[in-house]
């Protein structure tokens, strides 16, 4: 097992190129979930220090040369940090996993190095946009061109902070924009290296700016209210998204919300449950279930319920939860107390609405140096009611509900019956019911027999309160430009 000791670090603020204090000399704590150690000491921006990385962000927005430096040499930036992250994998993944408590294997193999190709991918991709060219006879010419919006503010989760952060600043600095980004107060590790890491890229001072805090009356507030800001790209709840939303509406900033998600993973009676059993479990269990995409509602047809409920239990009997630092574990704990305590409450609740306990529901036998960290058994409840709470809203950790069902139309109104549309996975080896589902199902991304697979041109986002607009490809860059038509008269 690799060594969890830590020393205490600082997090400061990242204004206009240098690393400052709060100026209201506000700290607050960061633990490590697996172990409650206190972690970091973290500047908490005051009003004064957000109005000091927006106005910053303005004049590097106004005043250049980010905006009107060469396209081909601001991309080739975006790419060099694109390549330092890549140099850097090991103490991000590191700096990750302490933070948010996933496996340290998971975030080197996958969440830093996608987090480098959010910002190579961007570059790339911005290099090969055109724009539309409209002749009127011979009299007139109309192109279009797509400049940026101007002052960014990118507010992102707990759950994958490095990589949805990344994910945002990649369009947003590729088109030109400046940003002031602000991660979620109780993982803010990571996100807070971007400010040198932009700046050993060579981007200029104040085009990223890297701000700390909390949401109501604090960072979050300040920034989504802020004249100087434009435009709020914000990853998180539904309750925040309405609220942020609200808070930027005097000021008429453009918004994309990528929000909750209760996906259904359909399983048919003809599905492949080789794939689909292994790729349920990941989908349930993943990052401790802290994933908006995850499939937490688990739809199987009642011919195969027995075998499935034994082969899933299985499967998740047979995961590793332990130390997020060792390699071989491939659970960690839940992010935080707060957190813990939510996601448990479930259990009394599944409990009380008669919910079968079909494996997990408490605290995993671990080492004695986890012993007061946040951690839940792989959890399993059997619910036949899909309006069962345990069904309906976002527990957003190890906790599934398997809802069985007969007819093919009885799966879709399930699925169909939340609030959310983010995604939902179908397992069927039928192609015509994998498309009938698919075009019927409202959410955003449909995966059939497969899982988390991204092709980052693809539109992200949510149907009905699962978000606003959409992330990935020209998308992303629609969200980060204004179209500008020009008409010549020839
Ligand atoms: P959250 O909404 O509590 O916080 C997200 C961010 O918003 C944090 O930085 C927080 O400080 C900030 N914030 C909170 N209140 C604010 C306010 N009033 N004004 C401005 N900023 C404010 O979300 P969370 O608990 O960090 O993350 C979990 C949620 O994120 C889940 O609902 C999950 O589904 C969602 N999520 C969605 C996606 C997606 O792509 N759709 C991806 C990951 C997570």
């Amino acid at each position: 097992m690799e060594n969890t000791q830590t020393k205490l670090k600082e997090v400061k603020l990242f204004i206009n190129g240098e690393y400052v204090e709060s100026s209201s000399q506000t700290l607050f704590e960061v633990k490590n979930p697996a172990t409650q150690e206190i972690i970091a000491k973290v500047h908490e921006a005051s009003f004064e220090d957000v109005d000091r990385a927006c106005e910053a962000a303005r004049q590097a927005f106004e005043e250049g040369p980010w905006r009107t430096m060469p396209v081909s040499e601001r991309l080739a930036k975006v790419r060099r940090m694109a390549e330092i992250i890549l140099e850097r994998k090991e103490e991000l993944a590191r700096l990750e996993a302490l933070d948010v408590g996933k496996p340290y294997q998971v975030a080197l193999e996958r969440e830093i190095p996608r987090a480098a190709e959010n910002l190579k991918f961007f570059a790339d991709f911005m290099e090969q946009q055109g724009g539309e060219v409209y002749p009127m006879d011979d009299a007139y010419l109309n192109y279009t061109r797509y400049e940026p919006v101007g002052v960014a503010a990118l507010i992102t989760p707990w759950n994958l902070p490095f990589m949805l952060t990344t994910w945002k600043l990649g369009p947003c600095l590729a088109s030109g924009n400046t940003a002031v980004i602000k991660p979620a107060e109780i993982t803010p590790l990571t996100v807070s290296l971007l400010g040198e890491i932009a700046q050993q890229a060579g981007i200029p001072d104040g085009v990223v700016n890297v701000v700390h805090g909390f949401g109501v009356q604090s960072a979050g507030e300040f920034m989504t209210t802020h004249p100087e800001v434009d435009l709020i790209s914000f990853t998180g709840e539904t309750t925040t998204g309405k609220a942020i939303m609200k808070n930027g509406a005097d000021s008429l900033k453009k918004v994309s919300f990528e929000l909750g998600g209760k996906a259904a993973n359909i399983i048919f009676e003809d599905a492949n449950l080789e794939k689909a059993i292994p790729v349920s479990i990941q989908a349930a269990f993943m990052n401790s279930g802290q994933v908006c995409l995850a499939g937490s509602r688990i739809l199987v047809q009642h011919a195969i319920l027995d075998e499935f409920l034994t082969r899933f239990k299985e499967a998740a009997a047979a995961l590793v939860v332990g130390d997020p630092q060792d390699s071989k574990t491939n659970m960690g704990p839940v992010v935080s107390e707060t957190h813990y305590n939510k996601v448990t409450s479930y259990l009394s609740i599944a409990e009380y609405e008669n919910s079968t306990l079909i494996y997990g529901g408490e605290r995993p036998k671990l080492p004695t140096h986890l012993s007061t960290g946040y951690y839940l058994q792989p959890t399993i409840y059997l619910q036949e009611n899909p309006q069962a709470r345990i069904c309906q809203e976002e527990i957003f950790g190890p906790v599934v509900t398997i809802i069985p069902f007969d007819t093919e139309e009885e799966a879709l109104a399930i699925a169909n019956g939340t609030e959310y549309g983010l995604n939902a996975v179908v397992w069927t080896e039928n192609l015509q019911r994998a498309h009938r589902i698919s075009h019927d199902v409202r959410a955003g991304t449909i995966w059939v027999n497969c899982w988390f697979v991204r092709d980052l041109r693809a539109p992200f986002g949510g149907f009905k309160k699962s978000g606003i607009g959409r992330e990935g490809g020209h998308h992303s860059l629609e969200f980060f430009t204004e179209a500008k038509n020009i008409c010549i008269a020839l």
